[in-house]
C-alpha cells in the first residue's frame, strides 16, 4: 500500500470525445515498461461527466512530471483542451464528488489537492482553468462535502440500530470530523 497524501488536476489538452482508449495507446506507446495496460492517469472524467479508471489507486502514476508528487498522488484528468474551451457542468460536478471521495478515504486536505502547474518541475499550463477556484467558487466543493457527510452519517445510524460495531463507528466518526474540519 502506498501513502496518497495529494490529488493532481490535469486536463487532457485534446479536444474530442471518448479519448480513453486513445490516451490508454498514447501513454503504453510512450512508457511501454510502467504503462503495459492503463493510463498515466489514475482517472479520467469524460465530457458527459463519466469517470474512467485509468488505473489503480494504489498503483503510482506518471502525471505530475515530478517524481516525488508522482510517488505520492492520484492524478485526475478531465477531458477536454481548456485553452479553446471550458470543462463542462458534468465534468465539474464528478470532479468534485471524486475529489471528496478521494481525500475523505485517504485524508487528503483540501490545499493538498493541486494543479498540475503547480508541481511540475519545467512549466506547463496544464489544467489551463484554475479547477480549485471553480469548484470552490461554484459552491461544488461545499455541496459534495455535505452530500458525503449525509451518506456517512447514514451508515453510522444503519450501522448503530443493527449491530454495535464500536470500530466502524469510530472510523466513520473519524471521517466525518476529518471532513468538517479539513474542507
Ligand atoms: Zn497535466
Amino acid at each position: 500500500m502506498r501513502i496518497i497524501t495529494t490529488i493532481v488536476y490535469h486536463h487532457t489538452g485534446i479536444s474530442g470525445d471518448n479519448q480513453a482508449e486513445g490516451i490508454i495507446r498514447n501513454h503504453t506507446a510512450k512508457w511501454p515498461m510502467q504503462f503495459p495496460h492503463g493510463m498515466a492517469y489514475h482517472m479520467l472524467i469524460e465530457k458527459s461527466g463519466k469517470t474512467i479508471e485509468g488505473r489503480p489507486e494504489f498503483s503510482v502514476g506518471y502525471h505530475a512530471g515530478n517524481w516525488l508528487t508522482n510517488l505520492v498522488s492520484i492524478g485526475i484528468a478531465l477531458e477536454g483542451n481548456f485553452i479553446e474551451h471550458k470543462p463542462t457542468e458534468a465534468q465539474l460536478d464528478s470532479l468534485a464528488e471524486e475529489t471528496i471521495d478521494i481525500c475523505t478515504r485517504n485524508k487528503i486536505r483540501w490545499e493538498n489537492v493541486r494543479l498540475h502547474r503547480d508541481v511540475r518541475d519545467t512549466p506547463t499550463t496544464c489544467p489551463c482553468v484554475d479547477l480549485k477556484r471553480i469548484l470552490e467558487k461554484t459552491g461544488r466543493i461545499e455541496s459534495a462535502k455535505q452530500k458525503k457527510l449525509e451518506q456517512l452519517r447514514n451508515v453510522k445510524k444503519y450501522q448503530s440500530s443493527f449491530t454495535v460495531n464500536i470500530l466502524r463507528n469510530w472510523l466513520i466518526e473519524r471521517k466525518i470530523s476529518f471532513l468538517e474540519t479539513q474542507f
